[in-house]
């Protein structure tokens, strides 16, 4: 064998290079350090008092072949304290108090950043459990505030653990500078729970908050102002705000759609075949047919129409450029016509609107695009398919961590 092994280890020596049955590598070594330090005192000692056992510790592979250190640590006694207890030494390289080296568990996660548990099981030869103890014990198992020295925006948004499960669990995150961080995955929304997390906030970390971004949901907001004071502007998302108004407008388009399925002819019915996505569809972007289908349902029900106008005319106050009093004039206009309208489909959202009308027209103070929240969300949802389902909160929250931050911190390096 021409290969000069360098282990790129510290205070070590080869002593025997071999393969075992199964064709891995088990390398002898020997410490060449030369003194220890006492468990008791915390001094240095020198003073040698043999061997060890020997033991068996999994390093870096090496030609697609597992690897295993074999070393006897040295052991010291010391001669200041009572009973001049001896201690082994440890080594600076073992990931500590295991079977692997430090470099070892920063291989198995950088395996493990966009992969699963499982498959890293597979290619490692590896349990589960030990896996998720390597993610556990790294950096990416500490609280996700550790990570942060500035929050921004602080986000506030909710996924749900389990499809078609009520369990939703809430996400807080950080954007600032054009990075989206995650600060938290609390197990449920409720104001309590938002509230206790955003209190426990270290006070330093708190006065970065420039702003938070939220969707209408009343615990969230609640839990900001209760949490945070009345200096912390908190503004609701337009995505969420639109998905609401949206969301009612829809509701009379399927109400009108099942009036219409018993009392026209089928033939009739046809001609407003695909209104679903005509209806929702941004204005702009139809297409002639779709303009067509608009045009006949509307001349059946013209509140379909009315509904659907005021629709579009609240998307467009959030492209206008208004300055935040503005904004609350456009809204106050908007909820006169619809109460003119006599449309009752619009009743929940203005009630929401009313609620929350300022944290809503904060957008416009400078035009905060949240949008961040839906996508780093998105990246939540990728990772818990991949993993099929991570319904724990602490391994979710490790996921997110090594997938979000694990390229910088153990890539890098
Ligand atoms: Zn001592």
């Amino acid at each position: 064998m021409g290969i000069e092994l360098d282990l790129e280890l510290p205070d070590i020596e080869i002593l025997k290079v071999s393969r075992d049955s199964k064709g891995d590598y088990v390398i002898e070594l020997r410490s060449t350090n030369k003194s220890g330090v006492c468990r008791k005192c915390g001094q240095e000692i020198r003073h040698f008092r043999g061997y060890d056992e020997w033991i068996t510790i999994r390093h870096l592979p090496i030609l697609g072949r597992e690897v295993y250190l074999k070393i006897r640590p040295r052991r010291y006694q010391c001669l200041e304290c009572d009973n001049e207890p001896t201690t082994t030494e440890r080594f600076s390289w073992r990931a500590s108090g295991k079977s692997y080296t430090k470099a070892y568990q920063d291989h198995v996660l950088r395996c493990l950043i966009s992969s699963s548990v499982e498959d890293v099981c597979l290619k490692e030869k590896l349990g589960e459990k030990q896996v998720e103890a390597m993610l556990s014990e790294s950096c990416f198992g500490k609280n996700p505030l550790d990570h942060i020295s500035y929050i921004g925006t602080l986000g506030l948004d909710e996924i749900a653990l389990k499809k078609g499960h009520r369990g939703f669990v809430a996400i807080a995150s950080s954007h600032y500078e054009g990075r989206t961080q995650l600060l938290g995955v609390l197990p449920d929304r409720k104001k309590e729970t938002v509230f206790k997390f955003l209190k426990l906030i270290p006070d330093a970390l708190k006065t970065t908050i420039d702003e938070v971004a939220t969707d209408m949901y009343e615990g969230y907001l609640n839990a900001s102002k209760e949490a945070l004071g009345e200096s912390v502007e908190i503004v609701v998302d337009r995505f969420h705000v639109a998905q609401s108004y949206r969301k009612s407008a829809d509701s009379i388009r399927k109400q009108e759609q099942r009036r219409l399925k018993k009392e026209l002819s089928e033939d009739d019915y046809k001609q407003i075949k695909g209104l679903l996505w005509a209806f929702r569809k941004n204005p702009d972007k139809l297409t002639e047919t779709e303009n067509g289908i608009l045009e006949i349902a509307f001349g059946y029900s013209p509140a379909l129409k009315e509904a659907y106008q005021l629709r579009n005319a609240m998307t467009d106050i959030f492209e206008e450029p208004y300055t935040k009093q503005e904004a609350i004039t456009a809204f106050i206009e908007w909820e006169e016509k619809v109460i003119q309208s006599g449309l009752n489909c619009y009743d929940a959202f203005l009630k929401t609107l009313n609620s929350f009308q300022s944290q809503i027209a904060n957008y416009f103070n400078n035009r905060c695009n949240s949008g961040f929240v839906e996508g780093f969300n998105n990246k939540i949802k990728v990772i818990k398919r991949r993993c099929y389902g991570i319904f724990n909160i602490k391994h979710l929250m490790q996921r997110i961590l090594l997938d979000t931050l694990g390229a910088k911190l153990i890539i890098t390096k």
